[in-house]
């Protein structure tokens, strides 16, 4: 079995640029191969609305199901890529099945980062990832009733507003002195630990997880480093991902904390191209620096580039970075990249709940995030693409649209 374009992970990545393939009049053979049994889906949906039951699983699907037949994508969905042989141009699956390929496009995302202390494998310790994740948090929910949150990062958070609004009582442990602390300013986390504290989530900084500890093989309670036992029916673990590349790095691949490629998504092996949350780049909007970017935004776009790379119209990756969590009623937008901010500005005031943070280097906006503000989300993109070095104190006047603060 060989394809024209073998596509290894079908996420939002890899189904993109299935998509995106079909969309350039690419016609020769697709296969989508995926490790998870469904069809391409949606995964922000997980730690929000697919979480609380209010959208089901058919409307998170990313096409219908007749989609992939009709533009002829075969879909090798249960099947795991375990190794790439670069010279023979083929893949090895799980099944001890040979797949041979013209080019290869590595999509596999990352899988969430597990805890290593004692007790991080016992039942009712739950990662946020894929559908049979959620779908196991969602079976156990009824005979739950403390929830500890591992990670106070953007999914964290959301499972946490989902479980509060359920009613749990839930606590949030975050090793760093704030939550979000490696993507946002000062002031975003501080507005999302005080509105997660004022829904009755205990909201805990600086502490470190020692153990879980466990009775009859079941998650019972976390341990933390000075001893404290925070009892939990449930634990939820929100502590990043480990890009899933080490097939493309084995067969040689150049890389490290995920596959290196070019701005044409080209890896360092012949034919072989990497997207999405495993693809290490250079980004523009970071200043030129090389990073992974975990967002929806990221892996649609570095498929439509890869899809022209390989139906021959390249074109390099220059999309600009925007991002969204849901928390409560709460809509945060993000655009640009806060990477090596220097300085930032709020706008508005975050007890009214409709606020924008502002991130600057060397005076020019190089990022925005923006709570219940759609029209600074919108009017500041125009901001960080201009690379706009605007007064700062008319930045910060909310009453000046951000449109004008140029003028
Ligand atoms: C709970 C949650 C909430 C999120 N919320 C947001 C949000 O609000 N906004 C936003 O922009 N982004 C959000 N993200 C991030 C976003 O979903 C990812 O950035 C995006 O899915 C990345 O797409 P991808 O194709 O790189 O990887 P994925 O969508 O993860 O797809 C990779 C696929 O490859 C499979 N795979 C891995 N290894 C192999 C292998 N060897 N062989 C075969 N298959 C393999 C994986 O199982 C998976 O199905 C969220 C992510 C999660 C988990």
């Amino acid at each position: 079995m060989t394809y024209d374009v073998l596509i290894v992970g079908a996420g939002h990545g890899g189904a993109q640029a299935a998509i995106a393939l079909r969309a350039a009049k690419f016609a020769g053979s697709i296969a989508l191969l995926g490790d998870e049994p469904e069809l391409p889906y949606e995964r922000p949906p997980l730690s929000k609305d697919y979480l609380a039951g209010d959208r089901p699983f058919e409307r998170i699907l990313i096409r219908p199901p007749g989609f992939w037949d009709e533009r002829q994508v075969a879909m090798l969905a249960g099947r795991r890529v375990v190794s790439v042989d670069p010279v023979a141009h083929a893949v090895m699956t799980d099944d001890g099945t040979m797949i041979g390929y013209g080019r290869l496009v590595w999509a596999t995302g990352g899988a969430p980062r597990r805890l290593r202390c004692a007790g991080g494998d016992l039942a009712g310790v739950h990662a946020v990832r894929t559908r049979a994740d959620v779908d196991r948090m969602i079976a156990e929910l009824p005979a739950v009733e403390r929830v500890v949150v591992i990670g106070g990062g953007y999914i964290g958070l959301e499972a946490a507003a989902v479980l509060a609004k359920f009613g749990k009582h839930v606590t949030v442990l975050e090793a760093l002195p704030r939550v979000l602390a490696r993507v946002a300013g000062e002031p975003l986390s501080r507005f999302y630990e005080a509105e997660h504290r004022a829904h009755g989530v205990d909201v805990r900084l600086e502490v470190a997880v020692a153990s879980i500890a466990g009775t009859d093989g079941r998650a019972s309670g976390v341990v933390l480093a000075d001893g404290t036992t925070i009892s939990a029916d449930m634990v939820v673990v929100g502590i990043g991902i480990v890009p899933a590349v080490q097939p493309l790095l084995d067969a040689g691949a150049a890389g490290g904390d995920g596959v290196d490629v070019d701005a044409q998504c080209r890896t360092s092996l012949p034919d072989v191209l990497a997207i999405g949350d495993c693809a290490r780049h250079a980004n523009a909007f970071a200043d030129g620096a090389r990073i992974r970017l975990e967002s929806v935004q990221n892996a649609n776009d570095q498929a439509t580039v890869a899809a022209k790379t390989i139906a021959g119209m390249p074109a390099d990756y220059h999309a600009v970075p925007w991002f969204w969590s849901n928390q409560y009623d709460l809509r945060l937008q993000t655009v640009g990249l806060s990477i090596g901010y220097d300085a930032l500005v709020v706008r508005g005031q975050p007890d009214t709940r409709s606020f924008s943070v502002v991130y600057l280097r060397a005076g020019r906006v190089i990022a925005l995030d923006c709570v219940n503000a759609t029209k600074d989300y919108v009017q500041g993109r125009a901001l960080v693409v201009a690379g706009a070095m605007p007064d700062v104190a008319r930045l910060g006047d909310a009453a000046i649209p951000l449109k004008e603060v140029m003028a």
